[in-house]
């Protein structure tokens, strides 16, 4: 996922409990009494078999379930309250009551083979605040409706009964009714079975329940192939004079998509990959073998150099990182950004230079203003939305282009690919423990000041000084409130009075830094330093915490 631009979200953690009550729905029935008895039982969701009207909004679910063999129970399914017609196995169940953003459900497990539940919901058309999640029919620029059934992390029983932990992968299938000439998509393998029904089968590698939960569809997309190569097929679903489809270069998708394979795999959810244009909030989302991209891409302020392609980059890495291999956590989300902006960037840097470097000048912009710590101790947690939407400088800066500069570029990719070899669930700590795997260095020092702390973060301001005869000698020194020395490596410019006059040295506390200042002498300088650039690649958190030195303005900045 990529996010627009709002920088400040209000605290979102009811999005895991959203009720979706609106007014003038007419209750769906009340829920049986509750006769529940019997343990607690344990389980895992294998497959959603979820069928879903477009025009009435009524969803049908089941759920293949793990559980013990022969055993009598309960089982606690995170669902709304407007859950209807559950049943047990195909049978009316034994105990049931439907309260407290749950389904309490209760029988006796088959001997052998496993169980199933099936359930009813109405899904209101309605998103949680600042965000598209949830059921949507929203206006595209010509006022056709485009219609998206989006979930999130931890928010898949909107949707009905759901396992929504960050850490499972499943299996589902989709049953789509819709309009007739309506085109729908949803993830998986996809067949239209006539007019107004489409399946979409997810029955291979599994996938995360975060985005998994989607349906789009819209009536005017019309299909065209952008990319027809060994390692894929990229089809763009768009109306006929959509932005998308001319502002995409369809040669870079199909050499980053033989780029991307080369180092990570095929794509993981078969050969097409889908691509489609709608008027979303956010400027792109992965689903299994589809990504929805945001429509006016092209018209946006250019926070990348190339939003759109930036954005569909980005959305192919999750393809691996997100989707096949998915967060252990919710507080791991930052590992997941962090892959998918830092994969294109490097992408960019070997095959589109300048590119690159307004993706790094823009991780710094927002790095200057996060709020947290990528691993935020703080108690109670930040607001999950709010942090998420923090991270997309300060995560692919401190959790890989800074290591690149201490470990080498090489050796970061090659634990990336270690780290999402196989499908299944990560952490942040999975990261580090790939990258020390691939190095052969120890990166606990540096996870725990960078990543790891509580409240606004403490990260460093860099000060030089300098003194210049026969040679330069620069005094660099890390100015921080809790006089913590960060493990780094910085890149210095030296600049003269003329414009021609500049060179790049840089200096490094290395991994374990004994001290917060280091020195470094140049010999042989034929001008006399007017001024020094700290980090004028961008590649560095940096920057001055409150009650520290002024920081000065980049030079770019000074009238
Ligand atoms: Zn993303």
């Amino acid at each position: 996922m990529l996010s627009s631009l709002l920088r400040r979200f209000a605290p979102l953690w009811f999005v895991l409990g959203m009720t979706g009550c609106e007014s003038g729905e007419p209750p769906l029935g009340p829920p049986e009494s509750p006769d529940a008895g019997g343990p607690l039982l344990a389980y895992t969701v294998d497959r959603y078999d979820f069928a879903f009207d477009l025009t009435t909004r009524e969803a049908a679910s089941r759920l293949w379930l793990g559980v013990e063999a022969g055993a009598r129970g309960c089982l606690f399914l995170p669902a709304r309250e407007e859950v209807t017609d559950v049943r047990w196995g195909g049978a009316p169940p034994g105990g049931l009551r439907v309260a407290d953003g749950r389904v309490e459900v209760c029988g006796t497990t088959p001997p052998d083979g496993p169980l199933w539940v099936d359930s009813r919901l109405v899904i209101p058309e309605a998103t949680t605040p600042y965000t598209q999640v949830g059921l949507s029919r929203r206006p595209d620029a010509q006022g056709r409706p485009f219609t998206y059934l989006l979930g999130w992390v931890e928010s898949c029983d909107l949707f009905g009964p759901c396992d929504p932990a960050p850490g499972r992968l499943a299996h589902f299938t989709f049953d789509i009714t819709h309009a007739p000439g309506e085109v729908v998509l949803c993830p998986g393998s996809l067949s239209r079975r006539d007019d107004t029904h489409t399946r979409c089968e997810l029955l291979g590698t599994r996938a995360p329940t975060y985005s998994a939960f989607m349906v789009a569809s819209h009536p005017a997309w019309t299909r065209t192939r952008l990319v027809d190569s060994d390692v894929g097929r990229v089809e763009l679903y768009a109306p006929q004079g959509g932005l998308l489809g001319p502002a995409i270069d369809a040669a870079a998708v199909a050499d980053f998509l033989a780029w991307m394979t080369a180092r990570f795999g095929p794509l993981p959810y078969g050969p097409e990959l889908r691509v489609a244009s709608g008027p979303t909030e956010w400027l792109g989302m992965e689903h299994p073998a589809n990504i929805i991209l945001r429509d006016n891409l092209p018209l946006l302020p250019r926070s990348y150099a190339n939003m759109t392609l930036h954005t569909l980059m980005h959305e192919i890495v999750h393809q691996w990182a997100g989707d096949r291999t998915t967060l252990a956590s919710a507080g791991d989300f930052p590992w997941k950004e962090a892959v998918a902006e830092y994969l294109t960037y490097v992408f960019e840097d070997e095959h589109r230079s300048e590119e690159a470097t307004w993706t790094l000048a823009y991780w710094d912009r927002l790095a200057r203003t996060a709020s947290y710590y990528l691993r935020p101790r703080d108690s109670p947690a930040p607001p999950f939305l709010t942090f998420v939407n923090d991270i997309y400088g300060t995560g692919p800066m401190i959790l890989l282009v800074q290591l690149e500069s201490l470990l080498g570029r090489a050796q970061v990719l090659a634990g990336l690919q270690a780290f999402l070899a196989e499908p299944g669930v990560r952490s942040i700590e999975d990261l580090r423990t790939a990258l020390e795997a691939a190095s052969g260095r120890d990166l606990q020092r540096y996870f725990d000041t960078w990543v790891d702390g509580e409240g606004e973060p403490d990260w460093p301001y860099f000060q030089v000084e300098w003194s210049q005869s026969d040679a330069l000698t620069l005094t660099v020194t890390q100015r921080t409130q809790t006089g913590k020395a960060y493990p780094c490596e910085v890149e210095l410019e030296l600049q003269g009075e003329a414009p021609e006059q500049r060179r790049r040295v840089t200096v490094s506390y290395g991994l374990e830094p004994e001290s917060a200042t280091v020195g470094l002498m140049v010999e042989g300088l034929p001008w006399k330093v007017q001024q020094v650039a700290v980090d004028p690649r961008s590649r560095l958190v940096n920057r001055r915490s409150p009650g520290l030195v002024r920081e000065p303005a980049p030079q770019a900045w000074r009238l």
